[in-house]
């Protein structure tokens, strides 16, 4: 589904290059979860905005199922992040103004479906994530785990292939961090593609696959045993 080949990424930072990914090759498979770990400033998020199409590569080919990424145009980007893709950040980004069932109504507008039946989806997708009953409270009335619930059911509402997780925890006590965690476990069983950035071994725990980055590098790859997935 995802092939990274040699990629390499620099940043400019007053008038010097600065290589953050130093050609890194990839390929994730359909059904996969994978977790990119290793320290601060490694190129975790860097790789993963990469790989959700929200960042330009400097060198390398990336293919997303049959399209090339690498070289394409913005608005092309857009309509391949908008189709392909779902997006979970460590502080949930959410709508502050707008309830649950409206914050996860929103990719469906963009994308024009029609009232009656985007509303039908939304609260479909509240259910699926255990939110159904909060779907009229606003982000503020909600706990930090619903609203990633809440944000993790507006990343699927538009039935992505992959599921883009940059910390999703991170912001998280460690019960509700569970929580999340156990539902990533239940989308990835029911064939959800997920990649996912965290700096916590038990978190990556839960994927089935570890890469671990170091200086733009990777310094390993491995499958993991999924100890965490026995609950
Ligand atoms: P990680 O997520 O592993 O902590 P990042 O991918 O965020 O690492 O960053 C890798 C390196 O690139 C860091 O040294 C960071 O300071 C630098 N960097 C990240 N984004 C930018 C940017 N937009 N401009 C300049 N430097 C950046
Ligand atoms: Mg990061």
């Amino acid at each position: 589904m995802i092939a990274l080949h040699n990629i390499t990424k620099s940043y400019q930072v007053e008038a010097m290059s600065i290589p953050v990914l130093k050609g890194i090759s990839l390929k994730v498979d359909k059904g996969e979860f994978l977790a990119i770990m290793g320290p601060s400033g490694s190129g975790k998020s860097t790789l993963l905005n990469i790989i959700g199409c929200l960042d330009a590569v400097d060198t390398g080919s990336y293919r997303l199922d049959a399209e090339m990424i690498a070289g394409a145009s913005e608005d092309r980007l857009a309509d391949i992040r908008s189709r392909k893709l779902g997006f979970v950040f460590q502080l949930f980004n959410l709508i502050p103004r707008v309830d649950a069932l409206r914050n996860v109504e929103l990719p469906l507008i963009y994308a024009g479906v029609a009232p009656k039946l985007r509303r039908e989806r939304a609260m479909a997708m509240l259910q699926a994530v255990g939110m159904a009953d909060r779907a009229a409270h606003t982000p503020a009335q909600l706990s930090g785990g619903q609203q990633q619930r809440v944000a993790i059911a507006r990343a699927l509402v538009n039935q992505p292939d992959v599921l883009i997780a940059d910390e999703p925890t991170g912001s998280l006590d460690s019960k509700a961090g569970h929580d999340i965690l156990r539902l990533f476990d239940q989308l990835n069983a029911q064939g959800l593609t997920i990649v996912m950035v965290t700096h916590e071994e038990d978190v990556a725990a839960h994927a089935s696959r570890t890469l671990r980055l170091r200086d733009g590098v990777i310094e390993r790859d491995e499958c993991n045993q999924r100890l965490a997935r026995v609950h």
